[in-house]
């Protein structure tokens, strides 16, 4: 009995099973991590090609099984290990290839812990839903580009490698899948995830608005890079004049004309980025913490006026006046455009994390 909460959705097509492990190009010595072995299908034939695998199972049952199957063939059970888990949970240990028929609940999380690695992996070959594999691969102006996209193509080499229909599992998920396969890239970006991640959270809570809506029409995000900058100030000996503005801009509310999103038709204007991740719940969560511990830090915090002030000029400097992205929109906008962004905002001072 199958227990599709946790994703099971056995590959019953051998053929399948067998492109997948052919399309990783295993060599001998490769150490494979396999997330959610379930039954072994795919288990099995790695463990031909590769040296030893490392499987992180979920489900109890589902490890008491593998491990009978590789029983008979002691040559084989020496060279698995099962770990029970959540991978999402388990300390990995290193490996050169990773393999899953992915559970989809899991999709997003997996595909940032292996690309946030410290020693990625050579490569990750991964069956997923095809609509969150599309995601994976889109590019600047298609549909299902996304913060996702620009995220996982910053870290890696993203390619379709292909379509799997439902009628290959047991029982059939709901949806298509397809198979992705993922290089990181050598050597490794230099730059924080978290202030990349936090770069794209901003630009795609509304992925058809120009960045000067998204940057300069809500407080939200003008009171997160205020905060930061405090943050920041404090950390490099930095002393800024912080208080109320002078003038009637008592509250600083009325100051701030809020930048329309001009047309509504195109994207429905209240598109949102169809995914949970880009949820602004969690950024809100986030930056009340910051908030927090920067009035804690700060007695003078709560007057504020003038930082914020400073801030949106910088930003406005930014987006208009240095990299001139201020019109353009992030489902338009390529690696380059976001790296020029990150690099002019860090420039100013202007941080995401
Ligand atoms: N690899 C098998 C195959 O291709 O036939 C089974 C794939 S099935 C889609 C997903 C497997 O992942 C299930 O065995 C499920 O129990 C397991 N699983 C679900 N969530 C997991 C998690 N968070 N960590 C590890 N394994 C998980």
């Amino acid at each position: 009995k199958m227990n599709t909460d946790l994703g099971q959705h056995i590959l019953k097509n051998p053929g399948v099973a067998q492109a997948i492990v052919d399309k990783s190009s295993l060599k001998q010595s490769d150490h494979v991590l396999e997330v959610g072995p379930g039954t072994g299908n795919l288990t099995m034939l790695i463990l031909k090609a590769a040296k030893s695998v490392t499987a992180v199972e979920m489900d109890p049952r589902m490890a008491a099984e593998l491990t009978k199957r590789v029983q008979s063939t002691p040559s084989m059970s020496s060279r698995l290990t099962i770990l029970l888990g959540d991978v999402i949970k388990t300390e990995l240990p290193p490996f050169d290839v990773c393999i899953s028929n992915t559970p989809y609940q899991i999709s997003s999380p997996l595909v940032f812990k292996l690309l946030s690695l410290e020693r990625p992996p050579r490569c990750c070959v991964l069956m997923f839903q095809r609509e969150f594999a599309m995601r994976l691969f889109a590019k600047p102006g298609d549909k299902l580009y996304s913060r996702l996209s620009v995220n996982a193509q910053m870290w890696a080499t993203v390619s379709h490698v292909m379509k799997v229909g439902r009628n290959n599992f047991n029982p059939p998920p709901a949806v298509e899948s397809s198979v992705v396969r993922l290089v990181p890239k050598v050597p490794r970006p230099q730059i924080s995830y978290e202030e990349w991640d936090g770069l794209l959270r901003v630009c795609f809570v509304r992925k058809n608005r120009t960045l000067r809506a998204a940057f300069l029409g809500t407080h939200t995000v003008l009171e997160m890079l205020s905060s930061n900058y405090r943050v920041w100030c404090a950390q490099n000996d930095i002393i800024i004049e912080d208080g109320p503005l002078d003038a009637e801009a008592g509250d600083e509310a009325d100051a701030m004309e809020v930048d329309k999103i001009e047309d509504d038709d195109e994207w429905g204007g209240i598109m949102d980025d169809e995914e949970a991740e880009d949820d602004l719940p969690d950024f809100f969560k986030e930056e009340a913490e910051r908030e927090t511990s920067a009035r804690k830090g700060n007695p003078n915090r709560k007057k504020k006026g003038k930082v914020a002030e400073m801030v949106r000029e910088k930003v406005r400097k930014v987006l208009e006046d240095e990299t001139e992205l201020a019109d353009k929109r992030a489902r338009l906008c390529d690696e380059g455009d976001f790296l020029k962004l990150l690099y002019a905002f860090n420039n100013e001072g202007i941080h995401f994390s």
